[in-house]
């Protein structure tokens, strides 16, 4: 059975992954697709909460069943943090580079350097809301290191490979990580209901 669903982003990295991700009997269209323009406020306190108002936003003004994502980086030197304050971590430009030199210099003294990616998921289909989660585990780099991808890859080392995701190229990422095993569950969804 075909579907379209909405990916409420706005994140054209993110989309890319999406698509290449979901078979092709699904249909993904962005915000700009259907006209939504402007960004989704995210004033929840929690990834869950966040990815909920951004997928309800979508669905309630435009009738199209909608999921959102929301991510977190979670350290555990820094006591989980930032969480949902990832994006704007270095402050309201939520500039890249500037989030992944502050994370460096908080993690400059540290020897646990563990930390996980976490994605949440919220689906919003026929009215009904249903989450999944993803995570992926690894460590902070010490220094960014490799071109691809976005946001904290060049600093995020999955474990298990000694590359950080920025390294490994789009295909080797999307075998492992957290938005990967978020959307894996979400297509199990899909097919099976
Ligand atoms: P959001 O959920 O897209 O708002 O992401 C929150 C923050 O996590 C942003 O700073 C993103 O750049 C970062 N982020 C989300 N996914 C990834 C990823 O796959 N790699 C690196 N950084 C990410």
């Amino acid at each position: 059975m075909t579907r379209t669903l909405v990916f409420a982003t706005n994140n054209p990295h993110k989309l890319r992954e999406i698509r290449e991700i979901m078979p092709d009997h699904i249909t993904i269209l962005s915000l700009a697709d259907i006209h939504c323009e402007g960004d989704i406020p995210e004033t929840a306190d929690t990834l869950e909460g966040n990815a909920l108002i951004k997928a309800h936003y979508v669905y309630d003004r435009y009738g199209f069943d909608c999921f959102a994502d929301d991510t977190g980086l979670e350290v555990e030197a820094l006591n989980g943090g930032p969480g949902v304050h990832t994006a704007r971590y270095a402050g309201e430009s939520q500039d890249p580079e500037a989030n992944m030199k502050k994370m460096i210099a908080e993690m400059q003294e540290n020897t646990n350097r563990h930390a996980r990616f976490r994605t949440v998921i919220a689906l919003i289909e026929k009215g009904v809301e249903h989450l999944f989660t993803g995570i992926v585990d690894g460590e902070i780099a010490t220094e960014p290191r490799g071109e691809q991808g976005f946001g904290y890859d060049p600093i995020f080392i999955p474990e298990q490979t000694g590359l950080t995701f920025a390294q490994m190229g789009e295909e080797g990422k999307n075998q492992i990580s957290h938005r990967a095993r978020a959307v894996g569950k979400l297509l199990d969804f899909l097919q099976h209901s």
